[in-house]
């Protein structure tokens, strides 16, 4: 059995190789205010002086703190904050954002700092950032079969407590360093999502802090409006999260982990077997599909079963695929197979995934996503897209992550139900291209992410996911039908959009 290993997250697994109006909601005078003393000094004109009224952890420009709390994911966007603050406690974070609204200065909340555009640090200079790291609780409920998790909770430490804890899980992104905060609010899709949901159905409550300051708890009883808008478009519109409740599921039974390359010449017929097989693959198999224009063309993913079931399992795949160059396939548990979607050795203590001494990666890219929705592309579609890839003297890279198929519960939730919209997708199209430096490839690899989107739009839909922000799409491919009812909730929330950014639900 081949050893399956390769770099560090998921998706980079690759590179180089392998309101409602009518809804009620807690009124202002409801919301559990600041205290008396932190209300006083907000109104200071000084943010340091404001801010240090809550006793917070700040970093201003000039201090070590600030430059490397600059760092995020995506170093493509070098934006530079009025500072940071670091709170421990709810009241620190209500303080931030009295503090903010009061000093007319824009405020955006940071989990992960994961976010493709940098939206965390405000997506603008001169916002106040409110990292949220210190927010790090996750309590198991055994016997209600939930978990309260903090908002700067990342992935890998969520899903390892969880398994040791009891042998369950949440569905989430297979990139271990991403945050909690910014992957559930605007969806959450991995390997165990077809099963189980994207993160953002799982979301049973969330407790906020609003833009008056106040802090309300969201859930389908109380404040219902703001528990849908949060449930796939939450990301630095409505307030700050700090809290989420979610449902856990079992995962202690067998987990196989499957990979299987094809040839260039095969990319054709491997994604036409890709979407046959899909659309009628059971909820138990999550995948994805990786292809290039060099050449690469691997199909991999998990089977929430024992091996001896696989072949049955990818049968329909396999009766109109090409006969595969190369594979590996292991059956292990489930918390190995975090290991290894999440690019680190099968072989590694899982302790590591709770990434403590750990140096975040960064990177420079861009990124585009297209939904093509059920039952997939056409032949024509397939070979537009085969085509222009191939054609690319670039080095972006595609993946198709099936996030539909009758069997998947994402696509059983109606598309109204939460505020995330893409309820009839087969899979979602994720463009990507990292580069070093490199302006002239870095130009032209963004050149040719927007010629294969466009050439592959006639075949596919209007519809982006979220989670892959991308500055140059409107706010509909994100929210769809439903963009008018989360500004109406905007609206009631935060008339004077305290929170935003340059992609957020607006209030007109
Ligand atoms: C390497 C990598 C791998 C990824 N893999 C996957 C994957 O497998 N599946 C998938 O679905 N997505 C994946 N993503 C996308 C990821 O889900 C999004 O980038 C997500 O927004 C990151 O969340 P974050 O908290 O790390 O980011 P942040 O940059 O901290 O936040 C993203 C946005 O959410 C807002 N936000 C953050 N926390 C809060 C909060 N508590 N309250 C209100 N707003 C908040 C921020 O202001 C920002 O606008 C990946 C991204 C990267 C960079």
């Amino acid at each position: 059995m081949e050893v399956i290993n390769s770099v560090m997250c998921g998706w980079i697994l690759f590179m180089g190789f392998l309101l409602h109006v009518s809804f009620a909601h807690q009124s202002v005078a409801d919301q559990v205010p600041f205290s008396p003393k932190t209300r006083k000094l907000a109104g200071a004109t000084d943010l340091a002086g404001c801010l240090v009224a809550a006793k917070s952890r700040v970093a201003f420009p000039g201090s070590p703190e600030y430059q490397s709390a600059r760092t995020v994911f995506n170093r493509r966007f070098p934006y530079s904050p009025a500072a940071f603050v670091f709170p421990t406690t709810v009241p620190q974070v209500q303080n931030a954002v009295v503090c903010a609204v009061q000093l007319r200065i824009g405020i955006s909340p940071r989990s992960g700092g994961h976010s493709y555009e940098d939206y965390s640090l405000g997506g603008r200079d001169g916002v106040l950032v409110v990292d949220l790291a210190g927010f790090k609780q996750i309590e198991y409920n055994r016997k209600a079969g939930t978990v309260k998790v903090g908002s700067g909770v990342r992935l890998g430490p969520l899903k390892l407590a969880l398994w040791n804890l009891g042998k369950v899980t949440v569905p989430a992104g297979n990139c271990p360093t991403v945050g909690v905060g910014g992957h559930a609010l605007g969806g959450g899709w991995g390997f165990t999502s077809r099963k189980f949901g994207m993160l953002s159905d799982i979301i049973i409550e969330v407790e906020v802090v609003t833009s008056t300051g106040g802090v309300v708890t969201a859930n389908a009883k109380k404040n219902a409006d703001l528990y849908w808008a949060m449930r796939g478009a939450g990301a630095n519109s409505f307030g700050i999260v700090t809290q989420f409740t979610f449902r856990v599921h079992d995962v202690s039974a067998p987990v196989t982990h499957f990979s299987f390359s094809f040839q260039k010449s095969q990319q054709f017929q491997t994604i036409k077997a890709y979407q046959i097989w899909g659309l009628a693959a059971g909820a138990e198999t999550s995948a994805s599909l990786y292809l290039d224009p060099s050449g690469g063309n691997n199909f991999y993913g998990t089977f929430l079963g024992p091996s001896s079931n696989l072949n049955g399992v990818l049968s329909i795949f396999f009766a109109n695929s090409p006969a595969p160059s190369n594979q590996a396939v292991l059956e292990t548990d489930y918390i190995h197979t975090v290991l290894i979607d999440g690019g680190l050795s099968q072989d590694a203590n899982p302790s590591v995934l709770n990434l403590d001494n750990y140096t975040y990666p960064t990177s420079l890219f861009k990124a585009k996503s297209i939904i093509v929705k059920a039952p997939g592309f056409s032949d024509a579609g397939i070979q537009t897209f085969v085509n222009t890839m191939q054609a690319g003297q670039v080095t972006s890279y595609f993946i198709f992550d099936l996030f539909g198929g009758s069997a998947s519960i994402v696509n059983t939730i109606a598309s109204g139900a939460t505020a995330w919209v893409h309820r009839n997708s087969l899979f979602n199209i994720q463009m990507l291209s990292y580069w070093q430096f490199n302006l002239d490839q870095a130009n032209a690899d963004i050149a040719f992410m927007g010629k294969i989107w466009n050439a592959v739009l006639p075949f596919a839909s209007l519809e982006a996911y979220q989670n892959y922000i991308d500055r140059d799409m409107p706010l509909s491919a994100y929210y769809g039908s439903n963009l008018n009812r989360l500004i109406t909730i905007k609206k009631s929330w935060d008339p004077t959009n305290v929170f935003n950014f340059p992609q957020s639900i607006p209030v007109n």
